[in-house]
Order: structure tokens, then C-alpha cells, then sequence
């Protein structure tokens, strides 16, 4: 799938490491920005397992403060921080209710053979699991599995980069309560969420008890994500990462990147909107044999269905013209914009789709 023109990585800490290619493949591939790594030399550094490292006690207040919870954490990967939050909420032979496409259960649930959770699938739609069918399973009428946890995801990965609307949150917190059930949040891209919906990150957070962010996909540090909750929910939280490996030492190191990622760079991530608008506006005006999503974030799908060749043959076209993505199955494939997606970037990569149209 690498293209073979993917050159040497570049020593230059704010280019994309492929200068000659424009890689789709995920916002996961942008590098540190000079401020950044401006940040990374100077953070005061301590030991984390030992009391707090000050830099990663920063960037917890900072998050705190930025997703309006009482705490939180960070944590190596926005996927510790889901499995950390699903430990917190739900018991072992509990059910931990999922939208059917959420990255929580078609890329994380294995967790469940440690967390001795139960994942249910609820199909959903652009991201928003189906009410009815949630309100079922949450009265299974003689079942003897509880449920310990829903799990909502915003924006919605597998569904386009989509945003399950504040309203439908809501009605899944009010059916949550009902039960006394606890709400977390995939938010991984949360900041996307809340540039597209136009409201700030912690209005969107305070639907849910607990709430994940990634500090590494559009938001450009190299690693990390915050958990945010009560301060029960996070000294816990503490707790089990420390039992997963998941406590790292002098870890401001990272942390410094994050701190800059939040302060920073969340504002920019409607230009990366914007092109991936552009960017399937350009593949729907190509002709009938590519079907681009209209993205509300960053994402675009393509279905190329009616293009006559498959997912595998035009990811082999693309790489020969410089253009990387992804296959979703078959039929389709994902297109991210990130920061190192220029306009140029945006309008070559529709050249290159034309270039690769089989002839009609
Ligand atoms: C990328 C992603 C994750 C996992 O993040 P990592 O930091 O790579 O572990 C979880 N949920 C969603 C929706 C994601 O897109």
C-alpha cells in the first residue's frame, strides 16, 4: 500500500515525511509543529509514577478545564483511555452498550477479555444509535445482564467523520439516567465535533459522565489522549493505568506537545473541514463513477462501486500517482485531511482520482 515514492523521512520537524506524496491515509500521520517541539525541550519534567510529572499535571488541568470536568488524565493512546473508562464504569458480566460501526466495537472490543464485559452492538445512523432499539436493550425483560456503560463516539470514525447531534445525546443520557446508567464518550476527535456543531468541546462533554480525547490525530502531538470525568472517575482511572503499564515516568516529555496541541490547534481544524468538503465536491465532479460523502469534518468516503475496479486496484493507481488512502472493504475507500493537506495538496489528489478513472 506505502506508494513507492514515499521518500526518506525529512529532518525538518514540520514537514509531512513524504514531501512528494499526499498521504489521505489519517490525521494520526501529522508530525509535531516547531512549537511543539519548542515546548518538548523546555517542560519541566518530573516522575510521574512518583507523585506528578508537572508537565502532564498541566496538560490534565488544561484538559480538565477544556472538556468542563471536575479531572482527568492522560494516558499513552485514546484507546487505553476507552478501556480505562469502560474499567471504571462497567463491572465484569456487565453489558456495555455500543453503536454497531463505533471504533470502541469494530476496533476495541477484544477488550472485553480482560474487562470481562459483554459489548452490544445497537445499529445506528450517521453515527447515532437507534433509540427504539437502545431502549430495548436496556429492558431486556429477564435477562440476567445488566448494563454497565454506554459508549457514544463523536465524531463518528467509521460513519464519515460524522456528528451525532447534541439532541441525540441528550436522549441517550436521558435514557441512561433512567436507568442509572453511566455515558462515556469516544471523543477522539471531540475538537473536530465541536468546530463543526459550533460550540465549545465541554458543551458537547457535559452530556456524558466521562469523555476521551486524542491528542494525535488532527491535533498533531506524536502521542497521548486525556480521560476526563468526576474526580472519583479520574483518581480510579489513575489507578488502573498504573495496573495496565499505562504509567509512563517522565512523561512531560510528551505531555509538552499535548499542552501545545490543546492550546493551539484545535482552532484550526475547520481549514481541514473545508478541504475535505473541497476535496469530495472535486470526486462528485469528476463523473459518475466515484460517489464522495459530503463531509461535516475531515473525513470523506468514496464509494467507487460504480467505477468498474475495487478498492485493492485503486489504492495500486492512486500510489503510483502519489496519492495514499485507505480501503473501507470492498468498495470504498477514506480520505482524511490533516494539516500537512494543503489546497494544493487538495487539488492534486483530485487530479490524480481523474487520472485513474478506468475510460468510459
Ligand atoms: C483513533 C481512534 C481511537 C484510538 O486512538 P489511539 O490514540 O490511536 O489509540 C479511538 N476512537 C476513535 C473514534 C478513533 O478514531
Amino acid at each position: 500500500m506505502q506508494s513507492g515514492r514515499s521518500g526518506p523521512h525529512s529532518d525538518r520537524p514540520d514537514v509531512a515525511p513524504a514531501e512528494s506524496c499526499i498521504d489521505l491515509r489519517s490525521d494520526t500521520l501529522t508530525r509535531p509543529t516547531p512549537a511543539m517541539y519548542t515546548r518538548i525541550a523546555t517542560a519541566p519534567l518530573g516522575d510521574d509514577g512518583l507523585g506528578h510529572d508537572p508537565t502532564a499535571k498541566a496538560l490534565e488541568e488544561a484538559g480538565a478545564r477544556l472538556l468542563g470536568k471536575a479531572a482527568a488524565l492522560y494516558l499513552p493512546s485514546c484507546t487505553m483511555a476507552n478501556l480505562v473508562a469502560t474499567l471504571c464504569h462497567a463491572g465484569r458480566q456487565e453489558q456495555v452498550i455500543l453503536e454497531a460501526q463505533s471504533h470502541m466495537y469494530t476496533a476495541e472490543r477484544g477488550a472485553a477479555t480482560f474487562t470481562g464485559t459483554f459489548p452490544l452492538a445497537i445499529a445506528g445512523t450517521d453515527g447515532a444509535m437507534d433509540l427504539q432499539r437502545l431502549a430495548d436493550a436496556l429492558r431486556p425483560g429477564g435477562s440476567s445482564l445488566s448494563t454497565g456503560m454506554i459508549g457514544l463516539e463523536t465524531t463518528h470514525n467509521n460513519a464519515g467523520g460524522t456528528v451525532p447531534p447534541l439532541d441525540h445525546m441528550r436522549a441517550v443520557r436521558a435514557m441512561a439516567l433512567a436507568d442509572g446508567i453511566p455515558v462515556h464518550l469516544d471523543g477522539a476527535r471531540l475538537l473536530n465535533a465541536a468546530v463543526h456543531l459550533g460550540v465549545p468541546a465541554c458543551m458537547i462533554a457535559a452530556e456524558v459522565d466521562s469523555v476521551s480525547l486524542c491528542l494525535s490525530k488532527g491535533l498533531s502531538a506524536p502521542m497521548g489522549a486525556l480521560l476526563a470525568g468526576s474526580a472519583a472517575l479520574v483518581a480510579r482511572a489513575r489507578s488502573l493505568r498504573k495496573m495496565l503499564g499505562g504509567t509512563q515516568r517522565q512523561v512531560g516529555i510528551a505531555a509538552a506537545a499535548g499542552l501545545e496541541a490543546l492550546a493551539t490547534m484545535g482552532d484550526r481544524l475547520g481549514e481541514d473541514h473545508a478541504r475535505a468538503r473541497r476535496l469530495g465536491a472535486g470526486l462528485n465532479g469528476l463523473g459518475p463513477g466515484l460517489s464522495a460523502s459530503v463531509p461535516q469534518t475531515n473525513i470523506v468516503q468514496v464509494d467507487l462501486s460504480q467505477s468498474g475496479c475495487d478498492s485493492a486496484t485503486w489504492l495500486d493507481r492512486l500510489a503510483a500517482q502519489g496519492v495514499l488512502a485507505r480501503p473501507l472493504g470492498p468498495w470504498k475507500l477514506r480520505l482524511v485531511t490533516h494539516r500537512h493537506i494543503d489546497d494544493g495538496a487538495v487539488e492534486a489528489a483530485i487530479r490524480a482520482f481523474g487520472a485513474c478513472l478506468p475510460p468510459r
